[in-house]
């Protein structure tokens, strides 16, 4: 029997397993013009959290009663389709299920010599992606300029302190852990680190970690650490607006800090933007981040959970801070 996983309900503030259920079906045999996949790693996301809602945004919610769908690496079983073989490595959109059988549209194949599977769900991936493009394109990192990311021992952001770094940055991190704070440094050559959830002052730790004030603000998390960061940014500061994991489960709007005065005063570029916003070039960062990963300037972390029954922990413990890096399920 194929295992799969749909929405049973929508979440009500932080998912509990209750909104996901567990289904069998029998195993699909493959049909003209079409491959069979099997799941070989599903990646977890906070942005999942969103389509689980019933509300308008840049991607239709997931159906009550149908399978969630994320990326996923997967390995042709059988194909009719010329464009893929038996043994081929792909990724795609796909749904939460064991064994699958898809048209082949959206499906990228892989190679699994160039690269570990789970990388291309994470730095070779979305989250490689957001970070590059995110960075580069809004951030515009120049030499001795302060880059500031929260959410930074994250898939996205361990990345962007990185790209920080070989740009020649001076970069600080905020994350939820000292053991992720000493990970920034030691392993990601990140500068300084603050551990949000224990610091009394954050307007204050970031002014203390950046006394020439934030040039660039990369945020992963929205919420009450960015009201202190935004408190230290500079004149023609940007802010590449990522994500806003801290109001994801919001059941109210939080309200914080007026930001205009901050934003005009200072000449501040704050823009929010969706990693597929730069589809066009996804090549072109791929390029450059394998380039950087083979000449050692990029490394990452990865969580990996064992068993496609965790999926749906997996993706709630994203928002208990439990990964290091990119979060994905082995199955
Ligand atoms: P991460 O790997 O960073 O995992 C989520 C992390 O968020 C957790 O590990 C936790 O770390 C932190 N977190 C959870 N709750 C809170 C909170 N209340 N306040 C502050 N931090 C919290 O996820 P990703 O790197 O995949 O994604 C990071 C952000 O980027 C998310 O907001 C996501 O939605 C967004 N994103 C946006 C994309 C786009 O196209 N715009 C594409 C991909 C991601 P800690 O221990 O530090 O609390």
């Amino acid at each position: 029997m194929n295992k799969i996983i749909l929405l049973n309900r929508r979440p009500e503030g932080k998912p509990t397993l209750d909104d996901f259920k567990f289904a069998e079906e029998e195993i699909p045999a493959l049909s003209e013009g079409n491959v069979l996949l099997k799941t070989l790693y599903v990646s977890v996301d906070p942005y999942l959290r969103g389509r689980m809602a019933d509300a308008k945004s840049y991607v239709p919610p997931f159906e009550l009663g149908k399978p969630v769908q994320s990326a996923v690496v997967a390995e042709v079983l059988e194909s009719n389709r010329d464009s893929f073989s038996k043994g081929d490595f792909v990724t795609g959109l796909l749904d939460w299920k064991e064994y699958q059988v898809v048209e082949g549209k959206g499906l990228n194949k892989v190679d699994a010599h160039a690269a570990d599977l789970s990388a291309y769900l994470g730095i070779l991936g979305m989250t490689g992606l957001t970070a590059y493009f995110g960075l580069t394109e809004i951030g515009r990192p120049k030499e001795g300029e302060t880059l500031v990311v929260s959410g930074a021992a994250g898939a996205v952001g361990s990345v962007v302190g990185q790209i920080g770094k070989i740009f020649g940055c001076k970069v600080i991190g905020i994350a939820g852990s000292d053991e992720k704070i000493e990970q920034l440094q030691s392993k990601f050559k990140f500068d300084a680190g603050i551990n949000y959830k224990t610091t009394k002052d954050m307007t204050k730790a970031v002014a203390d970690a950046a006394p020439d004030g934030v040039d660039i603000y990369f945020d992963n998390v929205g919420g009450e650490v960015s009201d202190a960061v935004l408190a230290n940014i500079n004149n023609l500061g940007r802010v590449p607006v990522c994500g806003a994991i801290s109001s994801y489960n919001d059941t109210e709007v939080s309200l914080g800090p007026r930001l205009q005065p901050i934003i005009v005063k200072n000449s501040v570029l704050m823009q929010g933007f969706i990693v597929s916003n730069y589809g066009a070039k996804f090549p072109e960062g791929i390029k450059q981040l394998t380039k950087w990963l083979q000449e050692g300037k990029l490394t990452y972390t990865e969580t990996v959970v064992n068993g496609f029954d965790q999926i749906p922990q997996a993706f709630i413990d994203l928002f208990d801070g439990k990964n290091n890096g990119k979060m994905v399920v082995k199955v």
